[in-house]
């Protein structure tokens, strides 16, 4: 960007203080006038034709101006020309005929090209991707989610056609509605031929003289729907569920794009999940394992008696066969692995210690085996 850049606001030849509507009124007045289809092989005016689209760009985007009016061209060179509408979720404006569909449209039909955009043959959608957090019980179970979404859908008065009610596009008769013209020109290595975009159509194939007035003429709007996601009951971290044809709609005939859904799930604070199989860690007391004991040890549906044999040290693991979770895929279920710690007794009374002192005097190397072939070992080793 080494040479000079006018003022955008002289170019288009409106006020600092004009509104949106003054500016889209002088860039269209200006547009018609220099549009390369009617000042054809004019370079001067194509250069022109330029300069008022840069400027129209920035000014009749609220951000890129308040950009503008703060730090001039620095405020808004280098974020590239043809953004043109971004942000609405249509995505993918840009470029001359992005900007002349959307204004010419709104009631310059007819003139030169003006026709919408997209409409180069069948194109699929694009997906939309959403990411959905769940609880832990819901992925294990199952649920139904609804989430609301904005999509571009074929645009509800002219069927996605972008012409008036009771009048059709027409093919271009330029390109015969093939988009594309082949161009012939004498150069300094003899006749070139070059393949260049129908500039009457801007490579669409059809015109709309009509445009709709409710889409201006690109087929589409922007809705907000209400949609109902069945979670299957398995669902982990990082799931993806397509939802096929719930996207974006497609254009000129093309399917519509999927929805994906990306799961997250919730930590729980008792059941930990590794695929299909849970893991819980079980505190018991130090009576309770040394004695064993029937108790009740929690599981995704409700609590499962379990027996504690006597004599179970910390750390052991105890499987519970079919109590994980249901496979997503329908392969059976998970198991349930519950590990054992054993809780030290805390904050004793003087009694409590005493008898305990006596309970310990009591015991002998049979009783604590792993303890006494510990420092065996340790001996023969030092
Ligand atoms: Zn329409
Ligand atoms: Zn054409």
């Amino acid at each position: 960007m080494s040479e000079e850049k006018r003022d955008y606001y002289e170019v288009l030849g409106v006020d600092k203080n004009a509104s949106a509507d003054e500016i889209k009124k002088a860039y269209r007045k200006l547009a018609m006038k220099y549009h390369p289809d009617r000042n054809p092989g004019n370079k001067e005016a194509e250069e022109k034709f330029k300069e008022i689209n840069e400027a129209y760009e920035v000014l009749s985007d609220e951000d890129k101006r308040r950009n503008y009016d703060q730090f001039g061209h620095a405020g808004v060179d280098g974020q590239g020309f043809g953004g043109f509408g971004g942000g609405s979720g249509f995505g993918g404006f840009g470029g001359f005929d992005d900007i002349f569909s959307d204004l010419f449209g709104g009631g310059f039909g007819g003139f030169g090209g003006g026709a919408s955009s997209g409409r180069r043959g069948p194109a699929r959608g694009a997906d939309m991707r959403i990411n959905l957090r769940l609880s832990f019980k819901d992925a294990v179970f199952g649920t139904e989610k609804k989430i609301k979404i904005k999509r571009r859908e074929a645009c509800s008065a002219c069927g996605g056609s972008g012409a008036q009610e009771g009048s059709h596009p027409h093919t271009c008769d330029k390109c015969g509605g093939s988009g594309q013209v082949t161009m012939r020109r004498q150069t300094a290595f003899g006749m070139m031929a070059q393949t260049v975009v129908c500039d009457k159509c801007h490579g669409e194939g059809q015109i709309i003289d009509n445009p709709c007035p409710h889409c201006h003429g690109s087929g589409v709007e922007e809705k907000e729907r209400t949609i109902k996601i069945t979670i299957p009951a398995g669902v982990d971290n990082d799931s993806v569920l397509p939802l096929r044809g719930q996207g974006h709609a497609g254009s000129n005939g093309g399917a519509s794009g999927d929805i994906l859904v990306y799961i997250n799930v919730q930590e729980d604070p008792i059941f930990k999940r590794r695929g299909d199989d849970i893991y819980v860690e079980l505190p018991i007391s130090f009576m309770q394992a040394a004695l064993g004991d029937n108790i009740e040890v929690p599981t995704i549906d409700g609590k499962v008696k379990m027996k504690i044999p006597e004599g179970t040290q910390t750390g052991k693991e105890f499987r519970m066969r079919g109590k994980g979770v249901k496979n997503v895929n329908g392969y059976g279920r998970g198991d349930q692995y519950v590990t054992i710690r054993v809780e030290t007794p805390q904050k004793l009374t003087r009694k409590q210690k005493e008898l305990m002192r006596k309970f310990g005097e009591s015991l002998t190397n049979k009783n604590h085996q792993k303890g006494t072939s510990f420092w065996d070992r340790v001996k023969g080793a030092m």
